[in-house]
């Protein structure tokens, strides 16, 4: 029975080798001293070898850290200093990086190759190796006899958009995410597509997902909207999990609509604001599949979720056995509905901590428990959660707050804009000023001069784009698809000194 397959190379393998290369994997881990409490990394892309030290290690009680392929040196260095991996399994065109940066901190993981590459040692070598038949064969799962289920599974680094990565300690309860959410039961007739590797909350959620219902994977790094619909057709992709971002490009390109993709019955997608058009034109394009916007963080898996009948832009309700508090910026005081606060939540699905950081575990929490997640927002007197913007990311213009997400959404309604992003500069007298990074629609004329006046004739006289319009090929991307707005942030002082 298939268990995953390559989009991009049409590679495939089945459960029963998941589990032997897994098993195997396991034993060799051990044999290399490596023991429950350890922990081992994985830097990859959406590739199939990812799976094999991922399920090991919960074969083993080990637990995992994956970490984006695309990751900088810079961040890997970051990542050195928070976790200290027994082994990593790794890309041949990554070993190197990873090798330099270990040494110049005094870490020494072993490191293992997906490919063949001088120099290290390969995975398929290690997995060709010699092993007692019956011991692979009788091999069970240890972390699964266990009756702890708020152990430390996985480590995940949170998306780093508002500063470096935070790595967060996920629990066994958090894989129970997608089931407290009304999505219909998955079954080993059911594909499923995603493209974030597995340092992505969502990417891990659906790999449980389809292990634990015989469902195929279809993996695929580079996101790429033709792609997408080539592969729903040819694999016949029944669930597609996507970042919000990808999502609009997708409906934007007028890809969903164009093609046959009668296979899929559900898009969720989730990673930034649901916005309302997009919801409204998914719905409309699509009538018969299930569209799931969600909202969760990596630190509490997810929060809330709407459907195709939810109210569009909202992110819907809150999921089975969570708890949503809204409280005041200033007091911290719980407000009623429609008023703007900031997300507060309590869950079966809570990180267990930041990683080896008490300090900053215990200052997420307030006193009562509550989770404050930085994001802002509200519910209405339905019960349906609308998020706003994140707290930091709020502009502060002649003494009001400008939520960039606001702007995006209306420069988004015009048919010449692709994407785009409001980021601040800042300003000598009225503290930040809004500037909008913008990609075109492909072949579409736009000035920058149509753009501002599209905001100041529909918008407050603080939310003007004072820092201007840049005109940008591609607006840069961090590895899971969220719009990289720290590098835009320093773009923008950069283009205002010129
Ligand atoms: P970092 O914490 O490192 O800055 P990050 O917060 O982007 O990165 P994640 O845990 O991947 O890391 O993302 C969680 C955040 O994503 C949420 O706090 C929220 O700001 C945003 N988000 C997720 N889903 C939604 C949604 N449906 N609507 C609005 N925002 C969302
Ligand atoms: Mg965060």
């Amino acid at each position: 029975m298939t268990y995953q397959i390559d989009a991009l190379t049409g590679k495939q393998n089945t459960f029963q080798q998941m589990r032997e290369r897994s098993v195997k994997c396991a034993l060799w881990l051990r044999k290399q001293n490596v023991k429950p409490g350890d922990i081992i990394v994985t830097c990859t892309h959406n590739q199939l070898e990812s799976y094999v030290p991922f399920v090991a290690s919960m074969y083993i009680d080990v637990c995992i850290n994956p970490w984006n392929e695309h990751s900088s040196s810079g961040s890997i260095e970051h990542f050195f200093k928070i976790v200290k991996p027994k082994v990593i399994f790794v890309n041949g065109n990554k070993a190197a990086t990873i090798l330099e940066v270990a040494t110049k901190l005094g870490v020494s993981p072993k490191i293992v190759v997906f490919d063949e590459t001088e120099g290290f040692e390969s995975l398929e070598s290690i997995l060709n190796g010699h092993f007692d038949e019956a011991e692979v064969d009788g091999f069970s799962c240890t972390t699964l006899k266990k009756n702890n289920i708020r152990e430390t599974t996985v480590v995940l680094f949170s998306s780093g958009t508002t500063g470096l990565p935070k790595a967060i300690e996920i629990p066994h309860t958090l894989f129970t995410s997608l089931s407290r959410m009304e999505v219909p039961p998955m079954s080993p007739s059911d594909v499923g597509l995603w493209f974030g590797s597995l340092s992505w909350i969502t990417s891990v959620l659906l790999t449980i997902h389809t292990i634990l219902s015989y469902a195929t994977a279809i993996k695929c790094s580079g996101f790429d909207c033709e792609k997408v619909y080539q592969m729903i057709g040819k694999y016949k992709v029944t669930w597609m999990l996507i970042e919000t971002g990808m999502c609009n490009r997708l409906v934007k390109s007028g890809v969903l609509t164009r093609y046959n993709i009668s296979s899929l019955k559900i898009i969720i997608y989730g990673g930034s604001v649901n916005k309302a058009e997009l919801h409204e034109n998914l719905v409309k394009s699509l009538p018969d599949v299930l569209i799931m916007p969600i909202y969760g963080m990596t630190e509490t898996g997810s929060i809330s979720y709407s459907t195709s009948t939810g109210k569009f832009g909202s992110s819907g309700r809150i999921c089975k056995n969570n708890r949503l508090m809204i409280a005041d910026l200033n007091t911290g005081k719980p407000l009623g509905p429609n008023m703007h606060g900031e997300i507060c939540t309590k869950s079966l699905t809570m990180m267990n901590g930041y990683y080896r950081d008490p300090e900053n575990t215990k200052n997420i929490f307030d006193k009562d428990g509550w989770f404050h997640t930085g994001d802002l927002g509200y519910y209405d007197e339905d019960g349906y959660i609308f998020i706003v913007d994140r707290i930091k990311q709020l502009i502060k213009c002649k003494g009001h707050q400008v939520s960039p997400t606001e702007i995006e959404i209306l420069l988004q309604s015009h048919p010449s804009v692709y994407e785009s992003a409001v980021v601040p500069v800042p300003h000598l007298f009225d503290g930040q000023h809004p500037t909008a990074f913008v990609q075109k629609m492909s072949g579409a004329e736009v000035t920058a001069e149509e753009l501002e006046q599209l905001v100041a004739m529909n918008m407050e006289d603080y939310k003007k784009l004072r820092g201007g319009v840049v005109f940008l090929e591609n607006i840069p991307h961090v590895p899971n698809g969220k719009i990289d707005r720290k590098q835009l942030r320093n773009m923008a002082e950069i283009f205002k000194k010129k």
